[in-house]
Order: structure tokens, then sequence, then C-alpha cells
């Protein structure tokens, strides 16, 4: 019978028992950890420094720190009681800063503008389509108007406002636009910018200054600022 014991590697000069083996993966583990828990307090402290400061530095790969490790982030401001809406917040950010150039060096013809529907007055008469979304009827209501009647009078390639989630990924598909701006609450801005990156579009999103299902209230003046701005 083979016991413990005879269970036995012999690498050069080392004899690796199957107890000591046990004993280096253990070791192993235990360092992975320690450094995974390290690099996720780091990313943390740099979260924070940042999203205080507004002083972005290596924003590509901070980016890719936060997106690595953002559970374990999330997990350490929820321990903390600290808002953990910051990490998302902050991952928007750089995900614009790291689109930017790429964005306003876009042509308006090749942009798409989506915004939710959230945004309309309660009144609003505008039908809902499969195809379109919701098609403003330019009543006045809202602002969204104004906000179309500007990103056509620019040429926009696309301006939708959606229903829904997946209907501003049809819109990508359809249109293929090479830049795009959305506005949405901090979740829908995170995943409009995750499916741009997906879909090689230069995103930049508007994080609403109020969200909800009805009433939202956008940062018009981002907004626009952001619709017209365009590399000389
Ligand atoms: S302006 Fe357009 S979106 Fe706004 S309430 Fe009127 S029809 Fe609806």
């Amino acid at each position: 019978m083979i016991t413990a014991d005879d269970v036995r590697l012999v690498v050069g000069n080392l004899e690796i028992t199957h107890d000591s083996m046990f004993m280096i993966i253990g070791r192993l583990v235990i360092y992975i950890a320690i450094i995974i828990i390290m690099a996720v307090m780091v990313t943390a402290i740099i979260a924070l420094y940042m999203f205080n400061t507004r002083h972005m530095f290596f924003p590509k790969f901070t980016l890719l720190l936060i997106t690595a490790f953002e559970g374990g982030v999330k997990a350490f401001f929820n321990f903390l009681r600290l808002d953990v809406s910051t990490v998302d917040r902050l991952n928007i950010d750089l995900r614009n800063i790291v689109d930017y150039d790429n964005y306003i060096s876009t042509g308006y013809s090749e942009r798409g503008a989506f915004l939710p529907q959230c945004l309309r007055s309660v009144e609003c008469p505008a039908p809902t389509t499969p195809e379109g979304g919701i098609i403003c009827k330019g009543c006045g209501k809202c602002e969204i108007k104004n906000a179309k009647a500007f990103c056509e009078e620019l040429g926009y390639k696309v301006f939708a406002v959606a229903p829904g989630g997946t209907f501003v990924t049809r819109m990508m598909k359809k249109y293929e636009p090479t830049a795009a701006i959305g506005v949405a609450c901090v979740g829908d801005s995170k995943s409009f910018l995750e499916v741009c990156e997906a879909m090689q579009v230069y995103g930049q999103a508007v994080i609403l200054l109020k969200d909800g299902c009805v009433n939202t209230v956008a940062n018009w003046d981002i907004f626009y600022k952001l619709v017209a701005m365009k590399k000389e």
C-alpha cells in the first residue's frame, strides 16, 4: 500500500513530499490573496483620491485597475460606508477622458446622440416605435425638442430618444456611428460606455443630475458643449 510519504517528487536536488506540496500551494494561495487585497485597497485609495481631487492620472491604466477590481473596490467602499456609486462615476469619468480626443476628432455626420425617455414631459405626446424609439413631435414641453434640433442642425448621423437600454445597442448596430454621446443615470451611463467600447465607438456619457423613472434632469450645458465640441 502507498503511503503519503511514498508520494514524492524529485526536482533537481529537491525532494518534495506530498505534505510539502500542500504547504507550498497553501502559501501560494495566501500570497496571491494578500496581493489581491493590497491591489484592491490601493485601487480604492486611488479612486477616492481621483474622485475628490479630480486629478486624473494615467486614465487608461487606472480604468484597467478599476475594471479589474471593481467588485473588491465596491466591497471596500461598502465596508467603509462610502458611496459605492463613486466607483461607477469614476469609471465613467475615466472612460470619457480616454475617448475624448477621438470623440471630438469625429465629424458630426459620424456621431450619434442618445437621450433617455425619462427626460420627457409626463404629458409627452410622442409615439414609441420599435425602429426609431420615441419619435419627438417637438411639442416643446421638454428640452428634447431643442436637443433634437441642435443635433440635427449640426448634421448628427443619428439622434434617438431611447425607450430602453437594448434599444441603444440596436441603433448603434444599425447606424454604426464612429462616436456617440449618451445621457443617462450612473448605471446606464456606465453600460452605455461599455457598449461603446465593445462596438469600438468613441463614447461620452453625461450623467443625469436627477435620475428616476420620470421627470429626470439632464446636465444640458455639458450635453450641448459635448455635442458641439469638435477638434479644428
Ligand atoms: S418635446 Fe418631444 S419628447 Fe418632449 S414632450 Fe414634446 S414630443 Fe415629447
